[in-house]
């Protein structure tokens, strides 16, 4: 499969825990995402150095209600040392000594105790750098209907451009998540991730390939709305110069490059 399978996709960060007076409330139908390029630049930063991410997650605690398994690393010994034995596992695959931490029958983490993280301080690095503006970003849906309370959240980020590159751009990760989606027959394996967040994170990272709207060898056709309410890249053969099998060759060169820190 291409791309790293990571846990920083899942990372979540509560950079301001005090609601901002100009913040709009949970009522408001939509929630300034922030500038698509200083996010897309930042949160690409974040995946390389694994940084936390910063959120304006206010009192939303989407996340911690939408049935995620949460990893925790043996070198986070402050984190497991706040969390009961009871309800963590090893983890299935992955490292020696990786945990995790399980949801309740409802979604919910054990954590959150009366609409609050009981562990902020020591909450794990996997909730520090969860930024669920990835799915806004690639247009993708977070999961099913156990991940409906993050999915209320997605649909209302509203990033802003500062010009016709930026729109290009969150045009290109769009572009890159339903390529990769839909051809997965053209990829090592026939495989491509099947988490919608590594999907997100894989589109982030070789958005590059799919730049250049309309010409060169990546080019994108006209657009339409997506699931989100977005505008949403209509891929189609005759669109790209390159065939789906030499687009899905550059979309996995350009996440080694990213993987490899180039
Ligand atoms: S550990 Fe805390 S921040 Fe992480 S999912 Fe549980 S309640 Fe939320």
């Amino acid at each position: 499969m291409i791309g790293k399978s990571s846990e920083k996709a899942f990372e979540k960060s509560s950079a301001s825990d005090s609601p901002g007076n100009s913040l709009p409330t949970e009522n408001d139908p939509f929630i300034p995402a922030g500038d698509f390029i200083a996010w897309l630049t930042a949160t690409r930063s974040a995946l390389k150095t694994n940084s936390e991410a910063e959120v304006d997650c206010r009192d939303c605690t989407g996340c911690c209600n939408s049935a995620y398994y949460i990893t925790i690393r043996p070198e986070e010994k402050k984190t497991l040392a706040q969390i009961p034995s009871r309800l963590l596992a090893a983890a299935p695959q992955g490292s020696p000594g990786l945990k995790v931490l399980a949801h309740d029958a409802q979604g919910k983490c054990p954590m959150l105790v009366a609409g609050q993280c009981s562990i902020y301080a020591a909450r794990p690095q996997a909730c520090r750098n969860y930024d669920c503006r990835i799915f806004t970003a690639a247009d993708i849906a977070p999961g099913g209907a156990d991940k409906a309370r993050i999915s209320e959240r997605v649909v209302r980020w509203r990033f802003t451009y500062a010009n016709a590159e930026a729109q290009a751009a969150h045009q290109a990760v769009r572009a890159a998540a339903r390529f990769i989606r839909d051809h997965a027959i053209h990829f090592p394996g026939g495989r491509v991730p099947d988490q919608p967040s590594q999907l997100a994170v894989l589109a982030l990272k070789v958005y590059e390939v799919f730049l250049n709207s309309g010409s060169g060898p990546t080019g994108l056709g006209p657009t339409e709305l997506g699931p989100t309410g977005l505008g949403q890249p209509r891929l189609g053969a005759t669109e790209f110069p390159l065939d789906a099998a030499q687009l899905a060759a550059a979309v996995v060169a350009a996440s080694r490059r990213f993987d490899e820190g180039q």
